[in-house]
C-alpha cells in the first residue's frame, strides 16, 4: 500500500483500501442518488458488493449481462415485426 492510497483510516487503525466499484450502468434507477454510491466493502472482498447505506447488489458475470440484452433486444425486434405484420 503506497503513499497515496485510499484509506479509511478506519477506527481500529488499519489500513483498508476499499473496493470502491460502482453498480453497472444497468443497475443504477435514475430517480435514486443512492444506486450510484460505491461499495465500502473491503477491497477483493467476496460476495455482494455493499454501498454506504446497506444495499447490496451483485454484479452478473459479462456474458450474462449479454445474455440479457440480447434476449430483450430480441423480444423488441420481434414485437416491431409482428406488428408490421399485422398491418399488412
Ligand atoms: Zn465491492
Amino acid at each position: 500500500m503506497g503513499m497515496g492510497a485510499v484509506s479509511t483510516g478506519g477506527a481500529d487503525g488499519a489500513d483498508v483500501e476499499l473496493c470502491g466499484r460502482c453498480r453497472p450502468k444497468w443497475l443504477e434507477t435514475a430517480s435514486l442518488v443512492v444506486s450510484r454510491l460505491p461499495c465500502v466493502r473491503p477491497a477483493g472482498h467476496e460476495g455482494p458488493h455493499e454501498d454506504a447505506v446497506w444495499q447490496t447488489w451483485v454484479e452478473l458475470p459479462p456474458g450474462l449481462v449479454y445474455a440479457v440484452a440480447v434476449t430483450c433486444v430480441a423480444a423488441k425486434i420481434r414485437r416491431a415485426f409482428a406488428d408490421a405484420e399485422a398491418d399488412r
